[in-house]
């Protein structure tokens, strides 16, 4: 495993939309390793593939519990609207609030191939939401709420 670069804004790369993975082969495989190694380097709750330079539809998350690897990850199913702090490895040092869903379930493809139902709540629905936006080009910094006083 190796701690791959990390892309940082204004890097043209976080605002791409990846494309789904077709094979899972040693190559991805590796690929989800690095990226769990680096995401623990970094002390990240999750990262995904444009983060290192991937056009891929993959994601890394671990809010604590260890880690889960995402492939072709889609939300099917939400609810509930929460706003709260949020964070990301690729734009340093700065934290803003955005509103996620509460509860929601993710259907992915585990490294053997196999579709998987994911269900999350809380903190760990409000990383898989911030992760598969980075997959579509977003960031959380387009999502910020303002906060009435
Ligand atoms: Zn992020």
């Amino acid at each position: 495993m190796a701690v791959r670069k990390l892309r940082t804004v204004p890097d043209e790369i976080l605002r791409k939309k990846c494309r789904k993975v077709e094979k899972i082969d040693d190559r991805l495989l590796t690929l989800l390793d690095d990226m769990i190694e680096t995401m623990e380097a970094e002390e990240g709750v999750g990262l995904a593939g444009p983060q290192v330079g991937v056009l891929k539809r993959v994601a890394v998350i671990d809010i604590g519990d260890g880690p889960i690897k995402l492939i072709n990850p889609e939300i099917i199913e939400k609810s509930g609207a929460e706003i709260a702090a949020e964070g990301c490895l690729s734009v340093p040092g700065e934290s803003g609030t955005v509103e996620r869903p509460t509860w929601l379930r993710v259907k992915f493809l585990d490294v053997d191939g196999v579709e998987k139902i994911l269900e999350a709540e809380d903190f760990l629905a409000r990383a898989v939401c911030h992760e598969l936006d980075h997959l579509d080009g977003i960031l959380y910094i387009d999502k910020i709420t303002e906060i009435e006083e």
